[in-house]
């Protein structure tokens, strides 16, 4: 994507490349979504992706693909051990990160396990900008405790910092003077905060945070995951970096980590993951453990098509034209979203589009879950189907309390490549409708609820005829339209 100028003083995204295969959407409507929504608990991870009009659940797995990369899936080395394959996707992944070794996973979350498996004891604690929802599970399935010390700016919906997912460095100081080395498990740095906004992290913050490591003799953990979008934002927002090639962006932040892991169902839009390290010990370590839980250390997992895709994937992810199309594409969405006064996160990040459900449905209490609530009656009002990011995605207290959180977002995800403009101005449309009628959208309770994870399957159902009530104003306003 190319931030070009146009005569109309217009800011609009415009796509470096161009459309080869298509996959027809359906939009249902407004009673068939009720139904359908009813159907799924109200919980968007249980609807049906053929009821979905445009699916804004995640960024994870479902980014477009390049033809280099479909290309490459067919010179694919299919074999157990010693693939072609797999030293292609090693090769690549060396010379971007500059670092010594490479173990395969088959996604983000996988590498989370085995690094919490060796860095992890009970009683420890792993200190961190913010958690992703994976993270913070595998991390206490171990016996460590979470500590997030992202700066406070960060939680200001409305801001013009350029990278509110810092790390205090004061709080990540007094916290290693309180803990001890001994007691902490890691620091983790993530790129492009997910839970937060997808933020970006500044490299002088980067640079600040492994020197106040390496001196206390911490290891400092990176979770590339959302990497794209934060050099993105780095070149962008960072005037010492504006000419500087992205892998030597990537190689100077992987030069201060001791660990690099990431998602590549997000980075370099594919499927699978895996680990990076150039420290001996570290590596023989967690390289046990990948054929126990993952596979063979030359898949760990993956299928040697995805790893031919993600090859050529992370290679293209090397360029402001690839990596810029998210944060365009949701500038452009937060920007309509804005001129019809839906309350969004601002900057805008990476990632998606993140919509304030607290200021948007202030009459809804935190118990009866308003982004929750917010991301249902997006649906009703849209087909879109969005994420809840807020206290429906925390773990209850163990004496079963609620914990709140900080914030109450429902995030409209980018995938990769795949919406175009008219998708957007859809999706602002029915949002700026929505945000009219908020008066009409009322809270959930759960109806099921897990123990662990509880967003991923939970069932709720509406306080109310709330979703009714939405309906009806719908036909009113929008006639027989879909
Ligand atoms: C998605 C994600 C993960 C987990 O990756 P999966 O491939 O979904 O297991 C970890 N960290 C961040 C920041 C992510 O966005």
């Amino acid at each position: 994507m190319a931030d070009v100028k146009f005569l109309s003083g217009e800011n609009i995204p415009l796509e470096m490349h161009k459309v080869r295969m298509v996959q027809k959407v359906n939009l249902l409507p407004i009673e068939d979504r009720l139904e359908c929504i009813e159907g799924a608990g109200y919980n968007t991870f249980l609807l049906k992706n053929r009821d979905v009009f445009l699916d804004m659940l995640t960024d994870s797995g479902v980014n477009a693909m390049s033809q280099n990369q479909y290309a490459a899936m067919m010179q694919a080395d299919d074999s157990y051990a010693g693939s072609e394959t797999f030293y292609r996707l090693e090769d690549v992944l060396q010379d971007i990160f500059g670092m010594k070794y490479f173990l395969p996973a088959h996604q983000g979350r996988a590498c989370e396990h085995i690094i919490s498996k060796i860095l992890v004891t009970p009683g420890s604690t792993a200190i961190m900008n913010y958690h992703f929802t994976t993270t913070k599970a595998h991390i206490t399935l171990c016996g460590g405790a979470v500590e997030e010390i992202i700066i406070d700016e960060a939680f200001k919906i409305k801001s013009d910092h350029p990278f509110k997912g810092d790390i205090n460095l004061d709080k990540l100081n007094s916290l290693i003077k309180e803990l001890g080395k001994d007691k902490i498990a890691f620091v983790r740095i993530e790129a492009g905060t997910n839970l937060v906004g997808g933020q970006p992290v500044s490299m002088q913050n980067m640079r600040d945070v492994s020197k106040i490591c390496r001196q206390a003799g911490v290891k400092l953990v990176f979770d590339a995951s959302l990497l794209g979008d934060n050099l993105y934002f780095i070149k962008k927002r960072d005037p010492e970096y504006t000419d500087v090639d992205i892998i030597k962006i990537t190689r100077e932040i992987a030069s201060l980590m001791d660990i690099v892991y990431f998602s590549a169902r997000k980075l370099g839009s594919a499927r699978g993951g895996g680990i990076l390290v150039s420290d001996d010990d570290l590596f023989l370590k967690m390289r046990e453990l990948v054929p126990l839980y993952e596979g063979f250390l030359t898949y760990g997992g993956m299928s040697v098509r995805e790893m031919e895709a993600l090859a050529v994937g992370l290679r293209e992810t090397m360029d402001m034209d690839v990596i810029g199309q998210t944060p365009l594409i949701v500038e452009a969405l937060c920007n309509e979203l804005s001129k019809n006064n839906v309350p969004v996160v601002t900057p805008p990040g990476g990632l998606g589009c993140h919509v304030d459900a607290m200021d948007m449905c202030v009459h809804i209490p935190q118990d009866q879950y308003p982004a929750g609530a917010l991301a249902a009656a997006i649906f009703i009002a849209s087909g879109v189907r969005c994420m809840e990011r807020g206290t429906m995605s925390e773990q209850r207290n163990d004496d079963g309390s609620e914990r709140f959180s900080e914030m109450e977002l429902a995030r409209l995800a980018v995938p990769r490549r795949v919406f175009t403009l008219s998708h957007v101005k859809y999706t602002a449309d029915r949002m700026s409708w929505l945000y009219k009628n908020r008066h009409l959208i009322g809270g959930l309770k759960f109806t099921e609820e897990p123990r662990v994870l509880r967003f991923f399957f939970g069932r709720l159902q509406p306080i109310g005829d709330w979703p009714q009530q939405l309906a009806k104003k719908f036909r009113e306003d929008y006639g027989d339209s879909l």
